[in-house]
């Protein structure tokens, strides 16, 4: 999911709007747009693109200096109306709206405890455990205590943006695995989980929001406290592989960069025969760029992406997600035919996308082609809101790398290894793995998982 929340603007709804439109590619199948004018609150969401649940004059409709807003990629919790964020929870003693990015692991087990306390839940999602938290815990805390208390009840990842009549409320789990950035638009305050939302809104990026801590804004200003000590520091790796937008940095590392970085370590490392490099557009242009400038081989543009056609990989279903990659890439004969293809690809999960680009490639008339991938083979399940699920349908776990090659058809096949992507990426972090994520690489978690954690596929 891409989160985003303001304060201090006059117009944040608008605001809040361009922003969604440069998170959209976070999640596409629900986007949403809650304001207050300091009395109460006004929301707009539903299931669908950004510019399908804002159309026409709707958001005149929301008027207010403090917003939050979402775009829905579900993975864990179920789709449908009522799982659109911003949740938005009213109440005569404050009321409060919520939007989440990232998964909470031990949401089953604090969700039965609170129903077991007669809490009565809206949704499925995870999300809305923390509302519960919130409103349950002693009355004589205040809100801040009260909020940090229940933050402090969550385990796994979790960039929350919050509102409430008075304050826009940030906070980020202690591991900090989903990024989250705090930025300035003339006197208001900004938070995204990308910085290319700032771009296109014209904001200044200020700083990264820390493990653990919990910022609060309100109309006297702004105020960063911790919820928590910090974690080991874990960045999800995915967000630089793939999630991201080239143009985003998340703690002060462009994408693209990284990428490339990544394109040029593989170049180094393997030599191929080839020639023309291509990448798949879009999210492996820039590993392809990389390769084809350390490794000498000309760039080309082998395959062209139909934009109409969302991300594959985020279509619920198996038959949707082939169906989806069939429509959406096609070789350009003219550069492939009768030549020797590298195809550099930023990750394999399931193996539909290798698969089927190398057919296509070939029945496009290439004679070879050499599958490079810019990330090392996924292995285990991503817990923290990433839909890399259960095992069995990793086409990497359990199998040798030869055994995939033949799977996919590719003439070779290379990956990156964990170290050199670590090192490719360049965090300046000297903390275990660089303050990265690798779980869903090496089958080791930066939190504790819950017996009872659900897997994205099996709620
Ligand atoms: P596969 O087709 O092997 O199941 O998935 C790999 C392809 O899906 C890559 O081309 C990658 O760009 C794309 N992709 C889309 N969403 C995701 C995601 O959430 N994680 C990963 N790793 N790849 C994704
Ligand atoms: Fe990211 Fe993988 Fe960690 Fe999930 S397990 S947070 S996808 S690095
Ligand atoms: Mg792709």
């Amino acid at each position: 999911c891409g989160v985003f929340g303001i304060w201090g603007h006059e117009d944040a709804a608008q605001i809040s709007y361009y922003a969604l439109h440069a998170l959209q590619h976070r999640g596409q199948e629900g986007a949403g747009i809650v304001v207050t004018n300091g009395e109460g609150f006004q929301v707009i969401k539903d299931e669908g693109l950004v510019n399908e649940v804002f159309a026409g004059n709707r958001l005149n409709d929301l008027k207010g200096h403090g917003g939050i807003a979402q775009v829905r990629y579900s993975s864990e919790n179920g789709r449908g109306i009522e799982n659109v964020q911003p949740l938005l929870f009213r109440s005569t003693t404050g009321s409060i709206s919520l939007a989440h990015n990232g998964n909470i692991v031990n949401a089953v087990e604090l969700r039965e405890h609170l129903e077991r306390q007669g809490s009565i839940f809206q949704t499925n999602s995870d999300t809305e455990v923390l509302a519960h938290l919130i409103k349950r815990s002693s009355g004589s805390l205040t809100q801040r205590d009260r909020v940090k208390k229940a933050l402090s009840m969550l385990k796994g990842a979790f960039a929350f943006v919050m509102l409430t009549e008075d304050s826009l409320m940030i906070a980020q789990d202690p591991n900090g695995l989903r990024p989250l950035s705090l930025g300035k638009l003339g006197d208001a305050w900004v938070v995204a989980s990308e910085t290319c939302a700032f771009d296109i809104i014209g904001a200044e990026h200020v700083r990264s929001v820390e493990p653990g801590e919990l910022i609060i804004i309100n109309n006297k200003g702004i105020h960063s406290e911790r919820f928590a000590p910090a974690a080991d520091s874990a960045m999800c790796s995915m967000e630089y592989v793939y999630f991201a937008r080239p143009d985003s940095d998340i703690d002060g590392i462009n994408i693209h960069m990284a990428r490339k970085r990544c394109g040029k370590r593989l170049a180094r490392e393997v030599k191929i025969d080839a020639d023309v490099v291509t990448g798949v557009p879009d999210s492996s242009i820039s590993a392809a760029i990389g390769f084809s400038e350390e490794s000498g081989i000309p760039y080309e543009l082998g395959l062209i992406k139909n934009r109409y056609v969302g991300r594959t990989f985020i279509e619920p279903s198996q038959e949707l997600r082939e169906k989806g990659v069939k429509m959406k890439l096609s070789p350009v004969r003219q550069v492939v035919n009768g030549k020797r293809v590298v195809m550099v690809d930023d990750s394999i999960v399931r193996g539909t996308t290798s698969k089927r680009i190398v057919t296509l490639l070939k029945e496009a008339g290439a004679t070879e082609v050499h599958v490079v991938i810019a990330s090392p083979p996924l292995v285990s399940p991503c817990f923290y809101g990433v839909d890399i699920s259960t095992d069995s349908e990793l086409i990497a776990t359990n199998r040798s790398i030869d055994e995939i090659r033949e799977l996919i058809g590719a003439d070779s096949l290379t990956f990156l290894s964990p170290e050199a992507m670590l090192e490719s990426i360049g965090r300046p972090d000297t903390t275990k793995n660089c303050g990265q994520c690798l779980a869903c690489f090496t089958g080791e978690y930066p939190t504790d998982i819950y017996s009872d954690t659900a897997l994205p596929h099996e709620k």
